[in-house]
């Protein structure tokens, strides 16, 4: 499933050919995915121009030149096929349609972007540019964790006197936005903190220090997939999942990284979600 660094680089993919080009013809497939698509959205994107590209939690938003926005949510396995456009000297040729193509853009440069989600936990929508932040996906989400909003005090202010354990607190999107499981697992083994540990129950000084860990764990895999995305234009023009070397997560049963802890990483279920951890580094 795509978490933020994964959709961040989705955005960077598109951006070359999306940003500033022209919708061409838009086809939309089936009648909804996860929810129904918004009416006429194929005659809603024909002919409009893409003016920029913006992520917004594990949201990408299409800004056209109708003040209309287009949300894209990956979902568990929405994948964009881009196809048609030049990569250097090097043109992939424009796809034909497949299985599980949902909603296909063409774009007057020659792109293909093909919107594929076997599952369909997937979306889309469109809503005034404007009235954005009142959209049911995005209005009652927390700060970004990389934006100058989510720091010490608001993630102190929000954790306080909390009885959940961490793990779930950080998962709370109203709290930060946009953070997942693999990567609360990830700062959570970064930080030296126990998946189970009850959010209220952790110093101040500890809740401080895990808000420059969690920009530090994204920010590593948003330059991740950056390489990723240099990769990926040499070959088949999906966007969306490349692997990361991760220290706890999906390892389970493999030796700790912290040098000199000889224990094996461990996993819990956790709200119905795997937690791993070092039960020795992680207390
Ligand atoms: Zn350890």
């Amino acid at each position: 499933m795509p978490e933020l660094p994964e959709v961040e680089t989705v955005k960077a993919g598109l951006a070359p050919v999306l940003e500033g080009q022209v919708i061409a013809r838009a086809l939309v497939n089936r009648p909804d995915l996860r929810w129904p698509f918004p009416e006429n959205m194929a005659a809603r994107l024909t002919g409009k121009r893409v003016i920029g590209l913006r992520r917004r939690s594990k949201y990408i938003l299409a800004d056209l030149d109708s003040a209309e926005t287009l949300l894209i949510h990956l979902g568990m396995s929405g994948r964009m096929l881009i196809s048609g456009h030049k990569v250097g000297n090097f043109v992939h040729p424009q796809a034909a349609l497949v299985k599980h193509d949902h909603v296909v853009l063409d774009m007057a440069g020659g792109a293909r972007i093909a919107f594929n989600d076997a599952r369909r936990f997937g979306a889309m929508d469109l809503m005034q540019t404007d009235a954005q932040d009142a959209h049911w996906l995005i209005r009652d989400l927390g700060p970004e964790p990389l934006g100058n909003r989510f720091d010490e005090t608001h993630l102190v202010a929000r954790l306080k006197g909390r009885n959940t354990p961490i793990k779930s607190a950080l998962l709370d999107q109203t709290v930060v936005a946009g953070l997942g499981n693999i990567y609360v697992c990830e700062v959570l083994f970064r930080a030296g903190i126990h998946p189970r540990r009850k959010a209220g129950q952790i110093s101040a000084r500890r809740i401080a220090a895990l808000v420059p860990i969690i920009r530090d764990v994204l920010t590593e895999a948003i330059a991740a997939g950056g390489s990723s995305l240099r990769d990926y234009k040499q070959t088949d023009g999906e966007l969306g999942y490349f692997q990361h070397g991760f220290q706890v997560y999906g390892r389970e049963g493999e030796d700790c990284v912290t040098p000199g802890c000889s224990k094996k990483i461990k996993r819990i279920v956790q709200s119905g979600r795997s937690s791993f951890f070092c039960p020795q580094c992680q207390r």
